[in-house]
């Protein structure tokens, strides 16, 4: 079989197929696999969350969680941990839930892959742009630039569209409707917002630590989210409003106006008393946010006179009301909304319902999830449940992934 892209998905696929003995290559765009994920939590790559599966699909919500849940039932974040354990490579769970290598060095992943790769002899070609997928007697031909390649078996996993440097570019959604798929416009999906208050920041961006943020379209509170805010002069990130972001563009959410709590923990009353606190009276106490009240209502300043009541204060902090004014654009976006249209795929097998023999796996799909190690989690799963399709369609008698090999002390490479 030929696996398409060498990203998350791509080297899982490659990885799987490998162990359950059939053969495979991996062909790659750029210089090297795994591009993105290099990139990924700041360069450490947040793999996946500590949750159940239930969970895990909530956080997706639909139309996602419905068509996830074969994949992350088959492969659920435990599983996923125990599978990069039993190759060399420990992980380690932060206090909100994000599970990171234990390393926090997001080359340890795309390592712990190419070792994979190596001990299985996997051929991974580097700087083989796909080029086109056509139909050719039972399977497709495959073709590069310089060489193409005919399977039964095509696992198409070329990524979204967003930092398009990474390698994903598209191709994988042009073969798609090529072949005849549906593929639901690209939106920019965990991305910052542009918000007049960009303008407050002086110097450094600026940290909202604890916050609750309200959706509201004419009124009308459409969902939340919660969490960081970290603004910059340019636009508003952090996960309360890249998770925002995502439910605009999934929800087609337009006009929208941002109520946010930065006190979620305080009710309105003890929130304008410890505005009126001298800082000797808050020393010692342990707050709920590590940010003062007084300390964010000066960043606020000019939003109310200096001289408004504590309760007046404390009403600006609990509900800061800020129309959201643009969502930057698709290529600074962590995911790409929109894809190959999930209607012509069968989730218990990631194969294509309008071509058989022809898969999907990660991002390429209108697949996404907030942040927090969702995105990587839905890739590698996809990934392996279409290589454990394929490899019961292809009759190689391991529907199963053999028994794990001993685990490799753990290398760390620096
Ligand atoms: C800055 C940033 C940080 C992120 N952090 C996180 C995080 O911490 N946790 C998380 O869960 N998610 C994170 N994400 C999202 C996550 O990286 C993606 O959802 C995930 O990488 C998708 O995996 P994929 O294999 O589908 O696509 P990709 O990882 O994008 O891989 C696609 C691969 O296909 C190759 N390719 C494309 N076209 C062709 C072609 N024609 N021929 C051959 N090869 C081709 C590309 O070169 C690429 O290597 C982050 C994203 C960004 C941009």
């Amino acid at each position: 079989m030929v696996v398409v892209g060498g990203g998350a998905a791509g080297l899982m696929a490659g990885a799987c197929a490998a162990e359950l003995g059939l053969r495979c290559v991996v062909l790659e765009r750029r210089h090297r696999p795994g591009l993105k994920l290099l990139l990924c939590g700041n360069n450490r790559c947040n793999v996946t969350h500590r949750a159940t599966v239930e969970e895990m699909l909530a956080a997706y919500g639909e139309p996602v969680a419905g068509f996830l849940r074969p994949a992350l039932t088959a492969f659920p974040p435990e599983e996923l941990r125990r599978w990069f354990a039993d190759r060399g490579l420990r992980t380690t769970v932060h206090e909100d839930g994000r599970v990171f290598p234990a390393s926090e060095q997001a080359d340890d992943v795309v390592h712990c892959f190419r070792d994979v790769f190596r001990d299985r002899e996997i051929p991974l070609v580097h700087q083989s742009p796909v080029q086109g997928i056509e139909r050719e007697g039972n399977g497709y031909r495959v073709r590069t630039l310089h060489f193409s390649l005919v399977a039964p078996r095509v696992l198409v996993a070329t990524g979204g569209v967003s930092y398009p440097k990474t390698g994903s570019v598209g191709d994988g959604q042009r073969f798609a409707r090529e072949l005849g798929h549906r593929v639901l416009p690209f939106r920019p999906g965990l991305a910052g917002l542009e918000l007049d208050a960009c303008k407050l920041v002086q110097g450094e961006p600026v940290s909202l630590p604890d916050t609750a943020v309200g959706l509201f379209c004419g009124g009308r509170e459409m969902a939340r989210t919660e969490g960081e805010i970290l603004l910059d002069r340019t636009c508003a990130r952090g996960p309360a409003m890249v998770n925002a972001s995502r439910i605009m563009a999934r929800e087609n959410l337009r006009d929208v106006e941002l109520r946010i709590d930065l006190f979620p923990a305080l009710q309105l009353a003890d929130l304008a008393r410890r505005l009126m606190e001298s800082p000797r009276a808050r020393r010692g106490r342990k707050e709920a946010s590590p940010l003062a009240p007084g300390e964010v209502f000066a960043f606020l300043a000019g939003q109310l006179p200096a001289a408004a009541s504590p309760e007046a204060k404390a009403k600006l902090l609990k509900d800061w009301r800020i129309p959201v004014r643009g969502v930057r654009p698709l290529k600074e976006a962590m995911v790409t909304v929109g894809g190959v249209d999930l209607a012509d795929i069968d989730p218990e097998t990631m194969q294509s319902r309008r071509c058989p023999g022809l898969y999907f796996a990660g991002e390429v799909m209108d697949v996404d999830g907030p942040t927090g190690g969702y995105n990587l989690h839905a890739a590698f799963a996809t990934a392996r449940l279409a290589i454990s399709a394929i490899a019961r369609e292809a009759g190689s008698g391991l529907a199963q992934p053999p028994p794990p090999r001993p685990p490799r002390p753990f290398r760390n490479r620096r």
